[in-house]
């Protein structure tokens, strides 16, 4: 009982040390309050100093009076410094609220020690002020010591155990009254005081609490929850106050956007939870390689994105993005093989060439999307032809978006040969566009452009359409290659149409090859895989275009029911000359035997190419040595010259 009694004292008496809210709202509270109460206790001290001036001695009115003066302004400038300055540390506010629980004992037993000093000197006048000072001045004090219940415990008990037994004593039935009035008075006082305190802690608990949990949301709304990694939403807020401190420091500002290569067939190879810790480990690799003025964050998918600071000129922009493009590129090992993926990295400069936080992260997406096209697997940074390019692209796309599709698009036709008896066994078809306002476009520009804004299924089905329509008037044996884009395979619509057209065409499929390149098979692999299967039931063969500039793995490859592969021309360029192209080709054409598909090599130039080509076991073959791509009509001279040439 009395362990009861003496806990609960001691928390009615401590200040909440474990509670740093509530210290500081007390500390808050008290620096408002503090200096009003010894305001009034000085006026109230000054009036009951003039009312006994004749009568008491100069110590009592005058002495004493000035050095409570001296303490009280002290102690109140203290408290009016502190409203006007970032509340102190907790240990600064802690000590200070203890300072001023032991402070208070000691003013309150001065001021009433003082006023009761004065008592014997005055008429019964004087007297009634002395305890109407006692009283009135004990009520202001616990008001303004409410938010520090110890202190106002403390006064009150200090200032009515000394009125009450001094006033009790005079026996006099008038100051007796005052002083059960003034202790009554005070114990309401006290109750109010509990509520008031129990209602004020919990209204800072709950204010805590509120704090806390908006500071979690806002920590949820702005980090990716699978990596850790600040979000979209962060990256976007971290460049936008990048942007404005480089603008005013002027000083150089980057942005970074990385995706990565061969990550989405890892996801459909071996599950989503796999490729859920690769992304953990990409970010974990990320925040390793970079310092303080790197900000890294995910933008989603597999797409990250970084924030520059510091103006780093273009050499370590490139030293930077090396290692970062070969430390993704080290394997990763989580299953029982090592997966190894690749990462792209466009990087664009403030202000060389973007003048907006919202310019600057284009300019990058323009950056990795030119380096994912021309040199996966590392850091391309975007550069004044690029600029020149998204401006004459932001043209063509104009030009696309108003182009009448079945008038000014067309297909011409390339043969494919037999690299010994030079018989031609295919045409590849490709895509020609006679624009109105631009002229003849090269399919290298307009292609991307159409599947970025999503108009490459439209253009696919009138030109393969054409395409048969012209292919059916060749003799009979003569193929057809058709080249189909990334977005014609992505999705069961745009398959299920290319099929009604072939359908529809009255060109044996068993005659046509479809061409897709190695960035379809990057994209998803089961969805690839059916499209591929439907074109294989109708009879068509399926073609691997500009094989060997991709990311793709055998085990892909072979994932796929290919029928053919295309070298790409950049290994033909000069083969005769150059070893290490003739060696990639000669590895290409074993690979293909192996796998038993067809193999054509694309881009023959000259008679030497042909012939170290024939060298290698390279059967079927295309390029400007034999004829560029030529118009329909053309294909019927060049098949009934062929005929002529074998006859
Ligand atoms: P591709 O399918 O690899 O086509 C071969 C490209 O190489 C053609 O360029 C062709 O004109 C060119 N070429 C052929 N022989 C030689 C040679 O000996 N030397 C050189 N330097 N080039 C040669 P083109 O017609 O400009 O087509 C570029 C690319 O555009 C094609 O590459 C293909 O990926 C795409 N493409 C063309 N037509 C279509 C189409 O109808 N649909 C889709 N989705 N893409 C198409
Ligand atoms: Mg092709
Ligand atoms: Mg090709």
């Amino acid at each position: 009982m009395t362990r009861k009694i003496l806990a609960t004292l001691r928390t009615l008496m401590s200040v909440p040390h474990d509670n740093p809210k509530l210290l500081k709202a007390q500390y808050l509270a008290l620096s408002r309050q503090l200096p009003l109460m010894y305001l009034v206790l000085l006026l109230n001290m000054w009036a009951l100093a003039f009312t006994h001036l004749a009568v008491a001695p100069f110590w009592l009115t005058l002495v004493i009076p000035l050095v409570m003066t001296v303490i009280c302004v002290a102690r109140a400038c203290m408290w009016l410094r502190s409203t006007r300055r970032l509340p102190p540390a907790d240990a600064q506010i802690l000590a200070s609220l203890r300072r001023t629980n032991q402070l208070v004992p000691i003013i309150a037993g001065a001021f009433t020690a003082w006023s009761l000093a004065l008592y014997p000197y005055g008429d019964a006048y004087s007297q009634s002020h002395v305890a109407f000072f006692m009283g009135i001045t004990v009520i202001v004090c616990i008001f303004c010591m409410m938010h520090l219940r110890p202190a106002a415990l403390t006064t009150t008990l200090v200032v009515n155990v000394a009125f009450v037994i001094f006033f009790a004593s005079t026996h006099n039935p008038a100051f007796i009254a005052t002083a059960v009035n003034v202790l009554l008075v005070s114990l309401a006082m006290l109750v109010i005081l509990q509520h008031h305190y129990r209602d004020f802690t919990h209204l800072v608990n709950v204010q805590a609490q509120t704090e806390q949990l908006s500071n979690e949301n806002l920590r949820l709304a702005n980090q990716d929850s699978l990596t850790g990694l600040p979000n979209r939403r962060q990256f976007f807020t971290t460049l936008e106050r990048a942007m404005s401190q480089a603008i005013t420091g002027q000083k150089g500002l980057a942005v970074g956007i990385l995706d990565l290569d061969g990550f989405k067939p890892v996801n459909d190879l071996y599950g989503h939870s796999v490729g859920d810790k690769i992304l953990v480990m990409v970010g974990q690799r990320l925040r390793q390689l970079v310092g303080a003025t790197v900000h890294v964050a995910r933008l989603g998918g597999d797409e990250f994105a970084l924030v520059l600071e510091g103006g780093l000129d273009d050499e370590d922009l490139h030293a930077f993005g090396k290692t970062l493009c070969e430390q993704l590129h080290v394997e990763f090992l989580l299953v029982d093989v090592p997966i190894q993926i690749g990462a792209t990295l466009g990087i664009a400069t403030f202000p060389q060439h973007a003048a907006s936080a919202m310019e600057l992260f284009e300019y990058a997406d323009y950056a990795l999307y030119q380096g994912k096209h021309h040199n996966p697997g590392a850091m391309c940074l975007f550069s004044a032809s690029h600029r020149e390019q998204l401006q004459s692209d932001g043209i063509t796309e104009q030009a696309l978006r108003r182009a009448v599709l079945d008038k000014e698009f067309f297909v011409l036709f390339q043969p494919i040969l037999d690299s010994c008896s030079r018989e031609t066994v295919a045409f590849e078809a490709l895509a020609r566009w006679d624009s109105p306002e631009l002229g003849l476009v090269s399919p290298a520009r307009f292609i991307p452009i159409a599947e970025r804004i999503g108009l490459i299924n439209r253009l696919t089905l009138p030109l393969l359409r054409q395409a048969l329509d012209m292919a059916r008037s060749w003799p009979e044996g003569i193929r057809l290659s058709f080249n189909l884009s990334v977005h014609d395979c992505g999705a069961h619509d745009s398959v299920q149409s290319i099929v009604e057209v072939i359908n529809a065409s009255g060109f044996n499929p068993a005659y046509l090859d479809l061409e897709i390149t190695e960035t379809v098979v990057m994209q998803d692999i089961p969805q690839v895989q059916w499209a591929i299967r439907r074109f294989r039931q109708l009879g068509c063969g399926i073609s691997l275009d500009d094989f060997g500039t991709g990311y793709s793995s055998l085990s892909q490859l072979h994932a796929l029911a290919l029928t053919k592969l295309k070298i790409d021309r950049r290994f033909v360029t000069d083969i005769h000359l150059n070893p290490a192209s003739y060696k990639i080709v000669k590895s290409l054409v074993a690979l293909s035997h192996d796998m038993e598909l067809e193999c054509v090599v694309e881009g023959v130039e000259t008679l030497d190419e042909l012939k170290a080509l024939r060298s290698l076991g390279c059967t079927q073959v295309q390029g400007f040595f034999f004829s560029p791509p030529v118009a329909f009509a053309d294909t019927l001279v060049w098949l009934a010259q062929a005929e002529q040439r074998q006859g």
